[in-house]
């Protein structure tokens, strides 16, 4: 197989970002580490590799020294006293490594802070800076580009989708004994669209089922849709802001086309991150486009009977939609510990 050549990063439009997208929640961020190295407990990876580099006050501080030499006075005049550092090929690698190779933005580090800080929030405008440097990983490059060009991050056919989908509920009615449960599909009028994880219909269609099977017992007015399905973004996760919004504008006008009232997705920590992008989404006719959980949805149709328990807890389980007006740029960062509040239709 050839080699693909090395990719040379763009400084320039890196520093540009670097310089003119810095914002204050950010900045007060990086200036109120303490160092104390609380949130290193909560972060999988260092727990997994138990590296240095793997905390994510480490990795936090990479960004940290680039933002001390360009937004600090010491920086700018002697700034090895302060540990600060150009912008250039190196410093971006070594960024790249931190924010994209030992970080998943998960946001638990967040909930262990000793000052209340979010590592994430930085990790995620690092990897924004890498994102202007051309230095997103092929792969999640690679993700998010499907995506935007088919409407799901595996290029899932349409008839793919059909035939999937055809014999879960044929298997669905032959668990249940009962002929009149329904996967339906591309159903205009339902009140909820349920959306997917492409690797649900690849790779886990029991989950599928078993959504299926709760919106029949809730007697839910529900379909699936054949095109555009995807609840994960993975141009979210790059930090790449005009991938995340083509994704979840794909999915939106889906919505839109189908005239649900709901869109409701399983609890994964980027889906949830996806329907955010997906809320920020112009819609055409201006509306509030609100998303659910189905934990939300059992409440509400099986009178408490049932409950859910979130798959990925902690704060990802607890963001708000009221949450987005004061994000940055709209944008809900992967890890802000929100005020445990639940989203509910
Ligand atoms: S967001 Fe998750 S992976 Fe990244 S530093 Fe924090 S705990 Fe570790
Ligand atoms: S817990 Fe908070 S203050 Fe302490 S090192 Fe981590 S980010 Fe910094």
């Amino acid at each position: 197989m050839a080699e693909r050549p090395p990719v040379v990063p763009d400084v320039e439009r890196a520093l540009e970002v670097l310089r003119s997208r810095f914002d204050p929640r950010t900045a007060a961020f990086l200036n109120s580490c303490v160092r104390c190295g609380l949130c290193a407990d909560t972060c999988h990876v260092f727990l997994a590799d138990g590296e240095a580099a793997s905390a994510p006050a480490h990795k936090v501080e990479r960004l940290g020294r680039l933002f001390r030499r360009y937004h600090t006075v010491l920086g700018r005049l002697a700034p090895s006293f302060v540990g600060a550092r150009d912008v250039d090929g190196e410093t971006l690698e070594a960024l790249a490594a931190a924010a994209f190779g030992r970080c998943t933005l998960c946001g638990r580090c967040a909930l262990n802070c000793s000052v209340g800080l979010d590592p994430a929030a930085i990790i995620r405008f690092a990897r924004t800076v890498l994102v202007a440097a051309g230095m997103v990983p092929r792969g999640i490059r690679a993700n998010a580009d499907l995506a935007i060009a088919t409407g799901n991050n595996m290029g899932i056919s349409r008839e793919d989708v059909l035939e999937t989908v055809a014999w879960l509920e044929q298997d669905l009615r032959d668990t249940l004994g009962d002929d009149t449960v329904e996967m339906p599909v591309d159903r205009a009028g339902a009140r909820v669209l349920y959306a997917l994880n492409p690797r649900e219909v690849k790779f886990f269609p029991l989950s599928l089922s078993a959504a299926a099977a709760i919106f029949h017992v809730g007697k839910e007015s529900w379909t699936l849709t054949s095109t555009d399905f995807d609840i994960t973004n993975y141009g979210y996760f790059a930090a790449d802001a005009d991938a995340a919004r083509a994704i979840a504008g794909r999915l939106a006008a889906r919505a839109e086309e189908l005239g649900v009232d709901f869109v409701v997705a399983e609890l994964l920590a980027h889906q949830l991150l996806g329907r955010l992008e997906i809320a920020e989404a112009a819609l055409q006719r201006g509306e509030v486009f609100e998303a659910a959980l189905v934990s939300a949805v059992l409440s509400r149709h099986l009178l408490r009977r049932l409950l859910v328990v979130p798959e990925v807890g902690g704060a990802h389980a607890l963001l708000e939609g009221g949450d987005l007006p004061g994000q940055a740029r709209g944008v809900k960062d992967s890890s802000a510990a929100s005020s445990g509040v639940r989203n509910t239709p």
